[in-house]
């Protein structure tokens, strides 16, 4: 068996180490001239950390990641709704990680070069195209010097993004990635610690939203923590098209963040409004994913992570998603019996599981929570038990973590 992936992102890269610890052969092809530290913060759910740990990866990560502690879900002028112990501290097994996303990325890749050898993951490779036969599929990729490659194995797994080649093969009319009209301003700068210093903040609904949470911790900045922040602003009614492309680096000046935020969100743990004028770099994403899919698998190829099933970043489930459809794939492909079978299994199993991701973060995820209270509160309030109850406010944010599916697993 030999596993051809499209696509050297945090699903692609840990479904090659994966596959290299159940015993096959497999090739990762990355468009990008490099693996670098791209993207911001971003955190990863304990049943897929629990993946990680699987391939001794959990060290690595603790050294330049951030066990999160606590989820605080506020109002926009930063009064308190409910919070929740998360990871070790809400009792599973394994962590939550705030985390770079890059870092996150790099912890992964080094391990798959030094398990899988140099040759295993190649950059400057971009799938072009790819033909199936009875018996393997072959594909094309080019660099940017115009030359191209082919390489043939008994698969090929599309994990090549929003943007996925392969899935646009088989959807070809699917258009640009859906946007519900939210921007989110996103960065992350070395800031006083809030807090304990290991909690994330969500406050606000779906019109204008602050998540923050720190992401690394320095000896050497005792006290200061690597801050995360985005700015969601919805200004759109999502019939409009994405302003620009989405692309994850593009950036933004200061002043637009900031009249985002101001006159809108306010907490007091920490002035945000210095913490974005702190921010040297300032990356501009519009909020966006795309419609289920009838089918990831075609034959000898399917789809994984974003490719598969892009969704709006809430919930922590873009990477973590991604890492878990790498695992149910990796067993079924290990098994060793008839590749379209195990790739048909793998859809049947992961496309609903995603899909009902997808349709929920569409509403807010669990954030809907931040709505919900709002609504009924608009002036604010001094006690949120005076707006709803515990078992309503639990409610919305435990019924999501059933659907991410990590509610009871890792308990
Ligand atoms: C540059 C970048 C920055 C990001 N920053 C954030 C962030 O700050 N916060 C956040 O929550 N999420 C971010 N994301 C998204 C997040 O990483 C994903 O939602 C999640 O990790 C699932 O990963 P994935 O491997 O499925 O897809 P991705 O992480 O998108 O990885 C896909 C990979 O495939 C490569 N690729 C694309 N087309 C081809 C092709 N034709 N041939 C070969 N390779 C190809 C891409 O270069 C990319 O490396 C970012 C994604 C990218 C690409």
């Amino acid at each position: 068996m030999k596993v051809l992936i499209a696509g050297g992102g945090i699903g692609g890269l840990t479904l090659s180490l994966m596959l290299h610890a159940r015993g096959v052969e497999t090739r990762v092809f990355e468009q990008s001239r490099s693996i670098g530290e791209l993207g911001v913060g971003i955190n990863t759910l304990p049943h897929a950390i629990a993946e990680l740990d699987e391939l001794g990866l959990l060290p690595a990560l603790d050294a330049v990641a951030l066990r999160t502690r606590r989820l605080i879900y506020k109002t926009a002028q930063g009064l308190d709704i409910v919070a929740q112990p998360r990871g070790a501290w809400a009792g599973f097994s394994a962590p939550q990680f705030s985390i770079h996303r890059g870092r996150l990325q790099g912890v992964i890749h080094d391990a798959a070069r030094d398990r899988l050898g140099e040759d295993a993951v190649q950059t400057d490779r971009r799938l072009i195209s790819f033909e199936e036969t009875n018996s393997s599929v072959t594909a094309t990729f080019a660099s940017r010097n115009g030359t191209t490659f082919e390489e043939s194995g008994d698969v090929l797994i599309g994990a090549d993004g929003i943007h996925s080649t392969i899935r646009t093969h088989y959807y070809p009319d699917q258009g640009p990635p859906s946007w519900n009209g939210v921007l989110m301003w996103r960065g992350a700068a070395w800031w006083p610690r809030f807090l304990d210093g290991a909690s994330m903040i969500v406050a606000g609904g779906m019109s204008r939203k602050l998540v923050l949470y720190p992401i690394a911790h320095d000896p050497e900045r005792p006290g200061e923590a690597l801050t995360n922040w985005v700015i969601c602003a919805k200004l759109g009614d999502g019939n409009t098209p994405i302003p620009g492309r989405d692309d994850w680096s593009r950036r933004a000046p200061v002043e637009e963040a900031l009249g985002m935020a101001e006159g809108h969100l306010s907490i007091p743990e920490t002035d945000i409004f210095a913490l974005i004028r702190a921010t040297s770099e300032i990356f501009v994403y519009p909020m966006c994913d795309r419609d289920a899919l009838p089918r990831w698998s075609h034959g000898r190829v399917t789809l994984l992570g974003d490719a598969a099933h892009p969704m709006y970043p809430v919930g922590s489930n873009g990477a973590s998603q991604a890492i878990l459809d790498a695992r149910d794939l990796a067993d079924r492909l290990a098994e060793g019996g008839d590749p379209i079978k195990a790739l048909a299994d793998y859809d049947a199993a992961r496309r609903p599981a995603t899909a009902a991701i997808v349709d929920s973060n569409r509403s807010g995820g669990p954030e809907r929570v931040i709505d919900f209270v709002e609504a009924r509160a608009p002036e604010g309030y001094s006690d949120v038990n005076d707006v709803a109850t515990p078992d309503e406010l639990r409610a919305i944010v435990g019924d999501y973590e059933d659907l991410a599916g990590f509610s009871r697993a890792m308990h």
